[in-house]
């Protein structure tokens, strides 16, 4: 949304909308998503790395978990502490083979896909191994 007012119609309500949206702007870049499909909880990297308490107490660190890179999400991501002991009792693993071109995603637990010839497939069914474990 653009907004242009000029000085001589702003108002208080309109500037409290703007410094609104200005600090969720902020915020945006300091937030994690737990990495399990479908949950939402967030957590601020920003103020768990400089020790500081975060603007709303459901965005604090504590009992979240780091997911390391590599495996099926490359970039690794974090676990929200509910999800914590679900992703522990289900770590992935990617398995290649050459030829023809494949891969397979392996879990910790025993469960392991078929192969496919996609790449990125793996992620998405270690998710999906990941909403049935959890009951979803
Ligand atoms: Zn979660
Ligand atoms: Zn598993």
């Amino acid at each position: 949304m653009v907004l242009r007012m000029t000085a001589s119609n702003i108002t208080d309500a309109a500037l409290d909308d703007l410094y609104a949206r200005l600090a969720a702007a902020e915020q945006q870049g300091c937030m994690r998503t737990c990495l399990v499909p479908e949950c939402r909880a967030q957590m601020d990297i920003v103020a768990a790395l400089e020790g500081r308490v975060p603007a709303r107490p459901e965005w604090d660190s504590d009992g979240w978990k780091l997911f390391k890179a590599g495996s099926v999400i490359p970039g690794g991501g974090y676990v929200c502490p509910e999800h914590a002991a679900l992703v522990d009792a289900h770590r992935p693993q990617a398995i290649t083979q050459a030829d023809p071109p494949a891969v397979a995603a392996r879990c910790t637990c025993g469960w392991a896909s078929g192969w496919y010839r996609w790449h990125r497939a793996a992620r998405g069914l270690w998710e999906d191994h990941l909403l049935r474990a959890n009951g979803s």
